[in-house]
């Protein structure tokens, strides 16, 4: 049985509320959009909370983003939501907000590109930062238009997020595993950084996927994720005890000529 309109209106009032309480966005912030034709697009209202909408006050957009129906104004960030759909044809329904701890990763200008997590690695490969672009203008999406067709989740640059997917729930828990991974991310920096896997784990996750029956994008693209093996050599951390370290420091005095006393 095919959803009703009237139902996937309640969909997006559903995962705003769920957007709004678990803090990805303040005031009117953020957008969400299901595609419920090849030229109709079912949007949110720019200036309403998304934690308060009523289902009559989504409108409707054909595929250039102008307004076929409703009494409120469409979101302002259409253009982005309408590039998504005509980039990806298997995508159904378009989340974006401004999750505060993978807007910091945006606003540090970081990615989310390190193979640390199974889940995230089977489900989004890894999460590539878009530069920056003026909201509610074309430069917006022009960062994001090299990663639109091999990723599901965006980080965008000293802004927020954007999530896709084949319904607005998928496109919802992209969003939610995305800002988990921000936060996981985060406590391992505090711990003393993360350990990231090595190429052999990430590669067997990435064949996990056809048993999982999840249809993600992103494939080992090099440097998304990051793999162990990517920080070998100079970059490699080592420990050392102080008077490892002592011992090493007098070593290369002595061979730069310096009489050490
Ligand atoms: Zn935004």
């Amino acid at each position: 049985m095919s959803t009703t309109e009237q139902e996937l209106r309640q969909h997006i009032v559903e995962v705003g509320k769920l957007v709004f309480q678990k803090g990805w966005v303040a005031a009117n912030d953020g957008n969400i959009s299901i595609r419920i034709g090849e030229n109709r697009i079912l949007c949110t209202p720019t200036g309403v909370c998304k934690g308060m909408m009523k289902t009559d006050d989504l409108i409707i957009c054909d595929m250039q983003g102008a307004k076929i129906e409703g009494r409120l104004e469409r979101t302002s960030e259409i253009a982005m939501h309408t590039t998504i759909y005509n980039l990806r044809p298997d995508i159904k329904s378009v989340v974006h907000a401004h999750p505060p701890v993978a807007t910091g990763f945006a606003a540090a200008g970081r990615s989310l590109n390190l193979a640390l997590l199974p889940e995230v690695i089977i489900g989004l490969g890894c999460v590539p930062l878009a530069d920056y672009g003026l909201p509610g203008t074309p430069a917006l999406t022009d960062g994001m238009l090299a990663y639109i067709p091999s990723y599901d989740a965006l980080l965008m640059e000293n802004h927020g997020a954007v999530c896709y997917g084949e319904t607005v729930y998928k496109a919802f828990f992209k969003m939610e595993t995305l800002e988990h991974f921000a936060r996981i991310t985060f406590v391992a920096e505090m711990l003393g950084g993360p350990k990231v896997l090595p190429k052999v784990e990430v590669d067997k996750l990435f064949d996990s996927r056809t048993r999982y029956g999840v249809k993600a994008r992103a494939g080992v693209e090099p440097g998304c994720p990051l793999v162990a093996e990517d920080f070998s050599g100079a970059n490699e951390k080592f420990e050392v005890t102080r008077e490892e370290l002592i011992a090493l420091i007098d070593e290369a005095l002595k061979a730069r000529g310096v009489v050490v006393p």
